[in-house]
């Protein structure tokens, strides 16, 4: 064991590469993306370390190109997640006694390698992959190096926590990994979330199973293949593609599931929660749950608002990566005394914006993740049309000839507690609705009120006194809040991440937060000179 004594200094933010013409990581991401589109990958399963090939398969195409096939997955059944779980649990003695500066290696040079040369592959197949232009996978993929630096980090400030000791006494807290497994099940939309969701548990000492979406499963097996080329020992991490229902069924019951680490919709956390309780009993442990859930983000601006900064933080924050950022702006509340200015403004720019290809890089916002997701926004869109309720500002078409398009829409909705006001869509559509400005207060109940979630929201006023009002009226109605900027864009370290009430468990990815999740702190006391006395001193009858 190592005997070092020595610090981390608290990491700096993965720095944004710009992209300009001549640059030469433009010309880096255009060969990897020619190279990437070029070629059909297989994705095996990794189990125990070891590549394993399955008879079934899924195919994984472009969103905005649903013909052209990238890739070829591998699907795990019921062997294969057994098999996974029975090689995390046989890596985890060894994973769990290695010296935390050498697990913590592992990690950052991973993050290193994402930094600089693996930087064109994670995002190109993340924006051949899941549809996303240059800068979106940019951010995706810096992201994904602060979470392992600050991952890092955040296990030392965790170990650094320890108790009062006294005179004759040393007192030490021992965060153990969790006793068993971690199950990590991850959605489309970041790369970055993808990878850390195995891996923040395994930061902590933890061994993991790792089922991707099957949407953004090529981003996620080059970067599964980056943690192994940096020494990631066999078994702490099984990467396994397969449904959801086999992954409930053969890995959520399993009496050694000691954490389940999701990001995804509350549908699906929510059902787990329950299968787990249902469970209860027979699990060795009470599993840890920790999930970051569905949102109905807004934007409320008050009178005060400049026009023109809320309309930039209205087109940025519900269209960029096609509304599909979980924290993308999807309702926005809009005093009447601003609309006029606010629509002329919403109508002119979002026409000028260019949705197509990702390869062409002047495009602004590309295709929806899959026929499901275009077919939610279309039906919410006809019903929109049809509705005597609504009224279509801008947008309102979609074209699944060659990729899944929806044009970037803003609804009208004259009911604030219409569907489109409410419901999670995942897609480039706001609705808006427009209060009379003597019912701010109203309104703000409303915003507050009408939706189960609670994860992102921002404000706009250049009044304070209404800034003031505004945020202590909405302080239940995110995890995330922002005044005067859109509500997209939170940076590990910077805004920590996550929501409350139906939008998750609000455990801040990428802080210690988390990741004091993934231990079970064990409180050890030693005695240097123990006493040998039974009575007390004041156990005399005077
Ligand atoms: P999803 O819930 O459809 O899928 C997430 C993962 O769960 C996928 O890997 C999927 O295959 C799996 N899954 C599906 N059914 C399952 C089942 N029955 N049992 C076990 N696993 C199952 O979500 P998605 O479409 O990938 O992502 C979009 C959702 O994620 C949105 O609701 C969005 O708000 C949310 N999200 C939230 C955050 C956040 O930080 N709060 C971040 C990103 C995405």
């Amino acid at each position: 064991m190592s005997n070092a004594y020595f610090t981390i200094e608290r990491p700096a933010n993965d720095p944004f590469k710009g992209y300009l013409p001549g640059s030469p990581e433009r010309a880096a991401l255009k060969a990897e993306l020619a190279k990437q589109s070029s070629e059909v990958v297989k994705i095996p399963l990794i189990i125990g370390g070891k590549e394993v090939w399955t008879e079934k398969t899924i195919q994984v195409t472009m969103p905005h190109d649903h013909d052209h096939v990238i890739a070829e997955c591998c699907m795990a059944g019921e062997k294969e997640l057994q098999m996974a779980i029975d090689s995390a649990l046989a890596a985890k003695d060894a994973w769990e006694d290695m010296p935390w500066e050498h697990r913590s290696a592992i990690f950052l040079k991973a993050a290193d390698h994402i930094t600089n040369d693996y930087r064109p592959v994670l995002n190109a197949s993340t924006m051949l992959g899941q549809s996303k232009t240059v800068f979106q996978a940019e951010i995706d993929i810096a992201e994904l190096a602060d979470f392992l630096r600050f991952g890092v980090w955040s296990v030392q400030e965790i170990f650094k926590d320890q108790p009062a000791s006294s005179d004759g006494v040393w007192n030490r807290q021992d965060y153990r990994p969790l006793d068993g497994f971690i199950c990590a099940i991850s959605p489309f939309n970041f790369t970055s979330i993808g990878g850390n969701l195995p891996t923040a548990p395994v930061i902590m000492g933890n061994v993991s199973l790792w089922k991707p979406s099957r949407t953004a499963v090529l981003a996620n097996y080059y970067y599964m293949k980056l943690l192994m080329e940096c020494g990631l020992p066999a078994g702490v991490i099984n990467f396994v593609p397969c449904t959801g229902t086999d992954m409930s069924k053969y890995v959520i019951s399993h009496p050694k599931m000691a954490g389940f680490h999701f990001t995804g919709s509350t549908a699906v956390f929510q059902s787990v929660w329950k299968q787990v309780g249902e469970n209860i009993a027979s699990y060795a442990n009470y599993p840890r749950l920790v999930g970051e859930t569905g949102g109905k983000d807004f934007i409320f601006a008050h009178a005060s608002a400049d026009v023109e900064k809320l309309v930039a933080a209205l087109i940025r924050g519900s269209f960029e990566y096609q509304g599909q950022k979980c924290s993308a702006c999807s309702r926005a509340f809009i005093p009447a005394s601003l609309w006029p200015e606010v629509e002329k403004q919403l109508e002119e720019k979002v026409a000028a914006l260019k949705v197509g290809d990702v390869q062409e890089f002047d495009t602004f916002m590309a295709a929806v993740i899959d026929q499901a997701s275009f077919n939610t926004c279309k039906a919410y869109l006809d019903r929109a049309i049809a509705s005597p309720e609504c009224e279509i500002v801008t947008g309102g078409t979609y074209d699944d000839s060659k990729g899944w398009f929806v044009q970037p829409t803003v609804i009208r909705c004259m009911d604030p507690h219409y569907e489109s006001m409410v419901k999670e869509i995942f897609g480039p559509i706001v609705s808006v609705y427009v209060y009379d400005d003597d019912k701010l207060d109203e309104t703000l109940e409303i915003c507050d009120k009408a939706s189960p979630y609670a994860l992102t929201g921002a404000i706009f006023a250049q009044d304070r006194q209404a800034i003031v009002k505004m945020e202590h009226a909405l302080r239940n109605a995110s995890g995330n809040f922002y005044i005067n900027d859109k509500c997209t864009g939170a940076v590990v370290g910077q805004q920590p991440f996550g929501g409350a009430r139906a939008s998750g468990t609000n455990d801040k990815a990428g802080t210690s937060l988390n990741m004091i999740r993934w231990v079970s702190a064990h409180s050890v006391k030693e005695s240097f000179s123990p006493s040998a006395a039974i009575n007390y001193p004041y156990m005399v009858e005077a």
